[in-house]
């Protein structure tokens, strides 16, 4: 794999000092971007800490995850015991190559990871902040996101406790595709759409990451703006798509091998951008968001279904009486037909062909084609002039049902058949 990096970072025009930063270690093929908070020094000195550990951890072998975990740690022990510096914390957004086509997205926070690919711009990471959370669960639209006074509020971060939470993504990569790491100063100031321009206009990745930052600018820039741009040159079209699991939370020597070294054993074929399991809510959502196209394809299914059964007729037999059922033959999905109107038309008064029919439930249709179908039939068995008179006499009477238009036939068939009988 062959990848181009490139990076920027301001202040912007109203923060005091700079509290992002960044890395690029092309050796490692290992990118990333924090961006501090707290008082003081406190922020500058987070994201500082948290860039140093990630970039050790991962030189020594270690995998993502846990490179991203000691990290955390690392912004624990700093701010231990230094007053200035309690309280401070960080996100990381960090990237590495992995199995010779892949990128494996390490995530804590709110920066993010964006991939251009042919031409349109996909988020990669999901923003630990406040309002994206409530945007997620429908509570706030992305339109009011944007303006949100809390907008900067995150809800997990390096150097707060203990243990973290990391989001783990692979992303598919092919030649031509770029990936954009970004602190919150780009993406409060500057609209994703304008990133996804100036991402696809703007063939140098240097200059791309300055004029994302000069955007931010001349937004107002009120936050530090951090960019990492990573064009991918060439990709290693021998990796195998057919390889065992390896980046599960704990990708085993992901990070180390990952660019160079060939005895890497590839990734399994993800889907471009899937998702890992960082945490239990994550795969949670992971294992919904997987599921919830498939119940709404077995909900309609079930719907037309049923809206199938309801919306059929068929013209059968009950006993010996000629009725027209509601529904399908042999009903559907615990939608069993129900007899929809009696017609007391005698089966056995039916010509053969007609009875056969009747009795195979072969006559199916809308209710206007079995009513004209049990017309007919009226039809025919009084022609066969066997002993039906008494039966529709008595049958209306008993049976009768609110359907008008029927009612009426069935009130006037009885008086042709006497007519025409003897
Ligand atoms: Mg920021």
């Amino acid at each position: 794999m062959k990848l181009a990096a490139a990076s920027a970072t301001d202040q912007g025009l109203v923060r005091a000092n700079n509290e992002d930063a960044f890395l690029i270690d092309d050796q490692r093929a290992l990118f990333a971007v924090a961006d501090g908070m707290g008082g003081h020094r406190g922020g500058e000195v987070a994201s500082h800490t948290a860039i140093e550990a990630l970039r050790a951890a991962v030189a020594n072998g270690t995998p993502l995850h846990d490179a991203i975990t000691r990290a955390n740690d690392a912004v624990l022990a700093r701010a231990a015991g230094d007053d200035e510096l309690t309280g401070m914390g960080t996100t990381l957004t960090a990237v590495v190559a992995v199995g010779g086509r892949q990128l494996l997205i390490g995530h804590v926070g709110d920066s993010r990871a964006y991939l251009l690919h042919e031409g349109t711009l996909h988020r990669a990471t999901d923003d630990h902040s406040l309002v994206e959370e409530l945007v997620r669960e429908g509570r706030l639209t992305p339109e009011q996101a944007e303006a949100h006074p809390q907008r900067a509020i995150v809800t997990r971060a390096l150097g707060v406790d203990t243990s973290v939470d990391v989001d783990l993504y692979t992303i598919d990569i092919e030649v031509g595709d770029r990936v954009v790491i970004c602190s919150d100063g780009l993406t409060t100031m500057v609209r994703e759409r304008d990133i996804e321009r100036l991402a696809r206009t703007e063939p140098d990745p240097q200059r791309l990451a300055e004029a994302l930052v000069s955007a931010a600018n001349a937004a107002g820039g009120e936050d530090n703006t951090t960019v990492v741009v990573v064009d991918v040159l060439e990709v290693d079209t021998a990796a195998s798509a057919d390889h065992t699991a390896l980046i599960p939370e704990q990708a085993p020597g992901v990070a180390t091998s990952a660019v160079i070294a060939p005895p890497d054993p590839p990734e399994p074929p993800a889907p471009r951008a899937s998702r890992q399991r960082g945490s239990r809510g994550r795969s949670v959502r992971g294992a919904i968001l997987v599921l919830l196209p498939l119940l709404l394809i077995i909900g309609a299914a079930t719907a037309a279904l049923g809206w199938y059964a309801r919306s059929s007729y068929f013209v059968g037999a009950s006993g010996n009486e000629v009725v027209i059922y509601k529904g399908v033959p042999g009903g559907v999905l615990g939608w069993n037909p129900t007899v929809d109107e009696r017609t007391g038309i005698a089966v056995s008064a039916l010509p053969t062909l007609d009875r056969d029919r009747v009795q195979t439930n072969s006559s199916r249709g809308s209710h206007a084609t079995a009513q004209s179908y049990v017309e007919r039939l009226r039809v025919a068995a009084t022609s066969t002039t066997t002993t039906t008179t008494t039966k529709p006499k008595t049958t209306p009477t008993t049976k009768k049902r609110s359907t008008t238009p029927t009612t009426k036939k069935r009130v006037t068939t009885p008086t042709t058949a006497k007519s025409k009988g003897p």
